[in-house]
């Protein structure tokens, strides 16, 4: 069989598919990968866009692993099977009054696969999903199911819940919940440049804040979200109008035509802002922090201290006007505050993230290496699950705990069964470029 990821920009044929049902599944295939000298890759949903998932070898999923495992009410935390999808958690958290402090803005990722790249949404005060987990099991390269919190093998737990498939295959994961609350999402079209100057203030008054900039216009689309008491307001029709038509029919129409036919694209995006109207809606938080995406796009997403948002937008949006690239994808602009976890972009510092998005036909790789050139002047950690071409020369130098991480992982892994071909690439410096295939623009 031929695996390939949501974007379709990353395909590899394993030897073998395994999809595991139970954790004896799991420790089954681990032991057969061990006793056979083979290498094993676990994959999630497969909405990386990097090669994160890449094996030549065995292939192993766990999406058959769904739904709670038991909830801990007193705690308000529930114990999930990690292969569970993010909009399944959310649906079962909401039957049990629960809710996820913060999620991306989008949810059919495995909540395994979500933790392992760092995945996130905005709030300078939130966290991202990783930090939600209090504990994981994780079924290690010699068949062992590890129990991991703060008090169970505590260092494995302060790193493994970024860590990338490299420690073995997480089978269950609990998480800490909050009380079930609505969203208040409020969508107009602003003039970014004139708020800049406001952003550090806004970020501190509004609970989610999240922009689409327009590449070489001034306007951004802004998003603010706060909790409400208020009664759900969010009919169907406005939201299939918006969501579905403009969002996603409008804009897949939009590049696919700019593509084929090469369209200025500075006029496309100034067209596109014409699209964003000013709306309100109010659900359940689930609902309005994920939203639908049918245009399917590639992806670089750059994280930099939260401190240097304005100098590092200046930067990008300068080279952008210089270069006019042939982009018409608005880039994202979100903020995450500090975590503790080790490989985890955001670890020990509050950060900004900037996702630099192409058409997935458009082949445009100097854009994103120009953005990535510019963000390593301000100690960039990419999203691991998205595009970049960094690998271990760069990031000892980002992540105080590489090396502490690497020990680990050598620890649990000696005979390196989860490291495949792209893993070998980030984690060993080879003093090269990483090569093109890697890169995969
Ligand atoms: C349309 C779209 C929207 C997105 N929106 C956001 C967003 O808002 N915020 C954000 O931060 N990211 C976002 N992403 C990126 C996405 O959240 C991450 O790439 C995430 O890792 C994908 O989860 P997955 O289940 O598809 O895992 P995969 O992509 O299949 O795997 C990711 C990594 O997790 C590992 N893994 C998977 N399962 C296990 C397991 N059981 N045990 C150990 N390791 C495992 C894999 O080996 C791999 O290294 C988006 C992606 C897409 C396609």
């Amino acid at each position: 069989m031929i695996w390939k990821n949501w974007s379709e920009t990353v395909k590899f044929e394993p030897k073998n598919y395994i999809e595991a049902k139970t954790i004896e599944e799991v420790k089954e295939a681990v032991l057969m990968a061990k006793e056979e000298g083979r290498k094993l890759r676990v994959a999630g949903s497969g909405h990386s866009f990097s090669r994160v998932c890449e094996t030549k070898d065995i292939l192993l999923s766990i999406d058959a692993m769904t739904g709670i495992v038991e909830v801990h009410k007193e705690q308000k935390q529930i114990t999930f099977w990690a292969g569970t999808t993010v909009r399944r958690a959310g649906e079962l958290c909401l039957e049990h009054g629960l809710a996820q402090e913060n999620l991306g803005d989008f949810d059919l990722q495995t909540l395994a696969g979500a933790t392992s790249t760092g995945t996130h949404g905005t709030g300078i005060n939130l966290n991202g999903i990783s930090h939600q987990i209090v504990a994981f099991w994780v079924v290690t390269a010699d068949g062992e199911l590890l129990e991991c919190s703060k008090d169970k093998n505590p260092k494995i737990f302060e790193a493994g819940r970024v860590a990338l498939g490299l420690f073995g295959v997480i089978v269950k994961v609990r998480l800490q919940l909050v009380d079930a609350y609505k969203l208040k999402v409020e969508k107009s079209l602003v003039n970014f440049f004139e708020i800049l100057p406001q952003i550090p203030t806004m970020l501190q008054n509004h609970r989610n804040l999240e922009f689409f900039w327009f590449p070489m216009t001034k306007k951004a689309m802004m998003k603010k979200m706060s909790v409400t008491d208020e009664p759900v307001d969010d009919p169907q029709w406005k939201n299939f109008i918006n969501q579905h038509i403009i969002e996603n029919y409008a804009l897949n129409a939009v590049c696919n035509l700019s593509y084929r036919w090469n369209l200025n694209a500075k006029k496309v995006n100034q067209l596109m802002t014409k699209f964003v109207g000013n709306d309100i809606r109010i659900n359940d938080y689930n609902k309005i922090l994920a939203t639908e995406r049918m245009v399917r796009f590639k992806e670089m997403e750059l994280n930099v201290p939260a401190e240097h948002f304005e100098a590092f937008f200046t930067e990008v949006s300068n080279m952008i006007n210089e270069k006019q690239y042939p982009v018409v994808f608005p880039v994202e602009i979100r903020w995450v505050k500090a975590d503790d976890i080790w490989l985890s972009p955001t670890y020990q510092r509050d950060a900004v993230y900037l996702a630099f998005h192409t058409y997935w036909k458009n082949h445009v790789p100097a854009y994103f290496y120009d953005m990535q050139e510019i963000a390593k002047k301000y100690e960039v950690r990419p999203h691991w699950g998205k595009m970049h071409n960094l690998e271990a020369a760069h990031f000892e130098k980002v992540y105080p705990k590489w090396h502490d991480f690497m020990e680990i992982r050598e620890r649990l892994d000696p005979d390196q069964i989860f490291v495949g071909p792209y893993m070998s690439r980030l984690i060993k410096d080879h003093h090269q470029p990483m090569a093109d295939r890697y890169y995969n623009l």
